[in-house]
């Protein structure tokens, strides 16, 4: 005899969680299926100096504020892993880890959830698995003509692994901003960026910036012209480490090189940079193998949603992606919402069944 779940989340970082809260306010049965054997998602994985962006009480999961970190006004990530450790403990989430979910199988009435640890059925299903486990690399990292390290955000840990070697950092979003800033003390560093890099006005974090999506989404909502959001006020977070070594004169961007070289990297007027490495901050795409089965992916990689729900399988919601499975829903504090509003689709959807 096999036992029904009405829900089955997978994925236990912040946005499974925020799910699982709303799931238990509604009183529906369900599990929380994480690959990671310790609770904080992707933050566990940040590089040492990673801050949040907002203040704790700006970063916070629905239900319960974020306790502030002493001496420190933007939390660090040991302090983002302890809270959402935390808050699987005081609203009793039942979260099972380690738990690597490799596919989910229609079945008709349920979907079958498979691991290599065991298997689960649901009613319904919340993908909550995040972007970090699927790291994105351009094409021209593939090239074999390279004889140094390339490493990836994901990789990256802490400036002094690289003290006194030549690093390449590319991108102009955070985390190459926030990379080339650590770095750029200890190392002889080079940054480049496919388009001159654009530093958000030094006053707005994460705050902020959570009041401009929610703006937009209101706009959009009430079919009033889309402001362009976030993106249209830049793309790199002046966080303090950042706006330092900007101020310093240390991050100046330069453009894309055309090739990578054996000891480095080439610029289409021959200009050259020797590195020892390079670290690719080329962004990410979600991580969303296990859906294969059900035959959903579209475009870039990604499942069209109506909100969080997949339009061609109404018992599947997403979250926590991007933009496009909710305003700010890779944020903290903006995951919140969405989750009320998958939790309670599926709420209806299963009373309708
Ligand atoms: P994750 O945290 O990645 O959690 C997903 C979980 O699912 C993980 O535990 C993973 O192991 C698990 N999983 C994956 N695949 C499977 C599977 N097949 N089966 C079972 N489990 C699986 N956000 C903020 O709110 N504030 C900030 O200040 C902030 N700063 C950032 C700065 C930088 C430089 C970057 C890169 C990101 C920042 N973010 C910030 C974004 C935030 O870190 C991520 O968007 C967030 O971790 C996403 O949460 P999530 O729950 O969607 O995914």
């Amino acid at each position: 005899m096999i036992r029904v779940h009405d829900v089955v989340v997978i994925g236990g970082g912040q946005a499974g969680l925020a799910t699982a809260y709303h799931l238990r306010r509604l009183g529906l049965d369900f599990v929380v299926l994480d690959a990671q054997p310790t609770p904080g998602g992707a933050w566990q994985r940040a590089w040492d100096s990673l801050r949040a962006f907002s203040p704790a009480a700006y970063s916070s999961l629905p239900g319960w504020l974020m306790p502030a970190q002493v001496g420190e006004t933007y939390p660090d990530a040991s302090h983002v892993v302890s809270y959402l450790g935390d808050y699987e403990q005081r609203y009793d989430l039942p979260v099972i880890r380690p738990v690597h979910v490799e596919a989910v199988h229609d079945e008709g009435r349920v979907l079958r959830v498979e691991s290599a640890s065991g298997t689960w059925w649901a009613r319904a299903l919340v993908s909550a698995t995040g972007t970090w486990w699927r790291p994105f690399l351009p094409a021209l990292a593939a090239s074999a003509e390279f004889g140094g390290e390339h490493l990836h955000t994901v990789d990256y840990r802490r400036p002094s692994d690289f003290a006194g070697k030549r690093v390449v950092v590319v991108g102009g979003g955070n985390s190459g901003a926030q990379i080339a800033a650590d770095l750029a003390c200890e190392a002889d560093l080079t940054w480049v960026t496919r388009r001159p890099a654009r530093f958000l006005p030094d006053d707005i974090d994460g705050r902020a910036l959570f009041d401009v999506a929610t703006a937009r989404r209101r706009a959009l909502d009430e079919g009033r012209t889309d402001s362009g959001g976030v993106a249209s006020l830049g793309d790199i977070v002046a966080v303090p480490p950042v706006r330092e070594a900007r101020d310093a004169g240390l991050l100046k961007a330069q453009p894309m090189f055309g090739r990578l070289t054996r000891t480095g990297v080439e610029w289409a007027d021959g200009t050259t940079a020797e590195a020892d490495a390079i670290i690719w901050c080329t962004g990410f795409r979600p991580a969303l193998s296990h859906l294969a089965p059900l035959g959903l992916r579209r475009t870039r990689g990604r499942i069209p949603t109506a909100g969080t729900q997949a339009l061609r399988e109404p018992r599947l919601h997403l979250l926590g992606y991007g933009d496009w499975t909710g305003p700010a829903s890779a944020t903290l504090i903006g995951v919140g919402r969405p989750a009320r509003e998958a939790a309670r689709a599926i709420g209806e959807l299963l009373d309708l069944a």
